[in-house]
């Protein structure tokens, strides 16, 4: 029923990559990008991962390095966000309520500066919440490819389901842009 209400040109992203190791952080960069939101489950780590892994220190490295600032908003209410932001050293927003923007605007005050909205880069992997979510807060959307599926909790299966639905009224309504922005996720994660 939800598929109904939602505009399908809301849970397009603007690029979807398999990991955020894809990103080409530079040339975003050059294009005025300089904040970086990013969802933490199935997006930096799996569900049952509790520490950061060295390619995400690293990742953390480059990234600050070009110049970005990075803040997790996960919709987890999880002590277990703390603990693996504390170990990355990154502010964190839990319990965000994706794709609401309450924890995006939360992020957006957290930050060492104030931000556009056109500065402003959001990562995730899940339409319903992050897409969806940062879409609506008019940013720059990278979906990335669920790190582990197999261990996503029944509300995420509630959503991928959403997500089917959304897909087809997507694919229905804009078959150019579906194929540009949405076939590929579809086949690799649904
Ligand atoms: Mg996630």
């Amino acid at each position: 029923m939800l598929q109904w209400f939602i505009p399908y040109k809301n849970i397009v992203p603007d690029e979807y990559v398999s990991t955020i190791f894809d990103i080409d952080y530079n040339k975003l960069y050059s294009q005025g990008k300089r904040l970086i939101l990013t969802d933490l489950d199935n997006t930096l780590i799996s569900y049952i991962a509790t520490r950061p892994t060295e390619e995400l220190f690293k990742w953390k490295e480059l990234v600050e390095q070009i110049g970005f600032e990075v803040i997790i908003v996960s919709n987890s209410r999880k002590t277990r966000v703390s603990e693996f932001a504390t170990e990355l050293q990154l502010p964190f927003v839990k319990f965000a309520k994706k794709p609401t923007k309450f924890g995006f605007k939360k992020a957006l005050k957290l930050a060492s500066r104030k931000y556009e909205r056109s500065e402003v880069i959001e990562l995730g992997d899940q339409l319903m919440t992050d897409v969806y979510g940062s879409k609506r807060m008019k940013f720059y959307t990278i979906l990335v490819k669920a790190i582990d599926k197999k261990t996503e909790k029944w509300v995420t299966r509630c959503n991928r389901n959403l997500e089917r639905k959304m897909l087809k009224k997507a694919k229905k309504k804009d078959l150019n842009l579906y194929q540009s922005k949405l076939e590929k996720y579809e086949k690799e994660n649904l």
